[in-house]
């Protein structure tokens, strides 16, 4: 096992990443910027550093300074959390050409996911069924038109550097399609420094089911079971729960097993996601997020997979523990991501000071939280203030302690989303599980 790791990362997720590695004994070293020297996770780490001013373009995403302390310190590993650079090709080979490790997988494989048409392709070489859609970038518009003419209304255009639900726009005819293809073009070059874009049929009425990867460096993978993610606003998630009231067990093991291959398909190694779109039976490949995400508490919750602990392991060269058929599911669990934001005014960040503080907890609640008392959401990074999670031995009993946990929750001085939360969790459709992507538009719940 390592002896020190250094967490490129803020917030809940650096606590997260710092809390495996203190019950595996390794050392924690923080980098935080100059706005974070106050934060929690600075100071829960056993060192840390002050790497630069509140930006994040010069601080958090300073790959080359981060590396250095990581010589300086004497940090064998580097953990990425999720966001900043966890998803950077350049920075994880930074790291191996510095002799660090880079605990995720490898460069290699997270520039293959990092451009969604190259992802693609591999995928559908390797057997796995995608989106129908274009399999090149688009060049000519006349030529993208007729395409998505062939592919039938609506389609979506895409970013293929694109993330967190930027860089995509739905097509419903062809007089529409110029437009839609100029804006998307220059969204995904100012946003992604990339104007590559390309074209797939829009799903109607999907759900987002996606599988958690773990692989080791002996070509072994297994599948940690699902995630349901349809509760989403913009295409960015805001509720997940696992496993998913949809899957069977037959339908869990052959997208299980469709997911492990897309994984073996890139050689991946480590902890990683591969997301699909399930429609009426059928489900198709979306992408792979190459991280630890947000939503993995839900599968620890229903597993009992630490999945931190699991990275460090692999990312030290030990092989996987346990084989698919030691990993069952057990009980249900949901999550709710509460943030410092607006549900009345088109969920906007309401960043500031938390006058008064007081969590969920009781019998089955986890909360991951980089916050407390006092303490002043920065305007300049995202407004998270916690992940709240329900566990209960049935969907029903998971819904009804998440309610519970959701009454008790008490946050002064910023506006959060927790009445938003609460009126997803008492919609009838939700707990009939009766879920798409269009769930908070469909059933109009910020009106609530
Ligand atoms: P990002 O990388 O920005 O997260 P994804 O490709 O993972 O983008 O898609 C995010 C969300 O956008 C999905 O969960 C889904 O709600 C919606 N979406 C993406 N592609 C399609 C599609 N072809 N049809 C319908 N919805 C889609």
């Amino acid at each position: 096992m390592f002896k020190k790791v250094l967490i490129a990362n803020r917030g809940e997720i650096a606590i997260r990443a710092m809390r495996a590695c203190r019950e595996l004994g390794v050392q924690t070293v923080a980098v935080h910027s100059e706005a974070d020297k106050n934060a929690l996770f600075a100071k829960y780490a056993d060192e840390a550093y002050n790497i630069g001013p509140a930006p994040s373009s010069q601080s958090y995403l300073n790959g080359d300074r981060i590396i250095e302390v990581a010589l300086e310190c004497g940090a064998e590993g580097i953990h990425p959390g999720y966001g900043f650079l966890s998803e950077n090709a350049k920075f994880a080979r930074k790291c191996e050409d510095a002799g660090i490790t880079f605990i995720g997988p490898s460069s290699k494989a997270i520039e293959q996911m990092g451009s969604k048409i190259a992802a693609r392709n591999t995928m559908i070489e390797a057997g796995v069924p995608v989106v129908p859609g274009t399999n090149e970038a688009i060049s000519d518009p006349e030529k993208a038109a007729d395409l998505a003419d062939g592919i039938g209304y609506p389609v979506i255009i895409k970013a293929s550097a694109g993330g967190g639900g930027i860089g995509m726009k739905i097509v419903h005819s062809r007089k529409d399609f110029h437009t839609a293809l100029n804006s998307i073009q220059s969204v995904a070059e100012s946003a992604f420094g990339d104007s590559t874009v390309f074209i797939e049929k829009y799903v109607e009425e999907p759900r987002h089911i996606e599988f958690q990867i773990l692989a080791d460096k002996y070509g072994d993978a297994v599948y940690v079971m699902e995630r349901e993610c349809s509760i989403q606003r913009r295409h960015q998630k805001l509720i997940e729960e696992a496993p998913s009231p949809v899957i069977t067990p037959e339908l869990r093991k052959q997208m299980g097993e469709t997911a492990v291959k897309a994984a073996k398909a890139i050689g991946y190694e480590n902890a990683g996601t591969v997301e699909f779109l399930y429609s009426k039976g059928d489900f198709y490949f979306l992408e792979v997020n190459t991280r630890l995400q947000v939503e993995h508490t839900i599968s620890e919750m229903i597993t009992g997979i630490d999945l931190a602990k699991q990275q460090l392991h692999i990312a030290c060269g030990e092989p996987l523990p346990f084989k698919q058929e030691d990993i069952s599911i057990r009980g249900w669990a949901i999550e709710c991501r509460i943030n410092a934001e607006d549900p009345l005014n088109d969920f906007a960040p309401s960043p500031g000071k938390i006058r008064r503080y007081r969590s969920a907890g009781g019998p089955g609640i986890r909360v991951d939280s980089g916050v407390h008392m006092g303490y002043t959401i920065s305007p300049y990074y995202d407004s998270m203030i916690s992940k709240l999670c329900a566990w209960g031995s049935d969907r029903n009993e998971a819904i009804d302690r998440m309610q519970r946990a959701l009454y008790e929750y008490v946050v002064v001085g910023v506006t959060t989303n927790i009445p938003f939360h609460k009126a997803v969790l008492r919609h009838p459709a939700f707990r009939e599980g009766n879920l798409t992507t269009h769930f908070i538009d469909d059933y109009n719940i910020i009106d609530d």
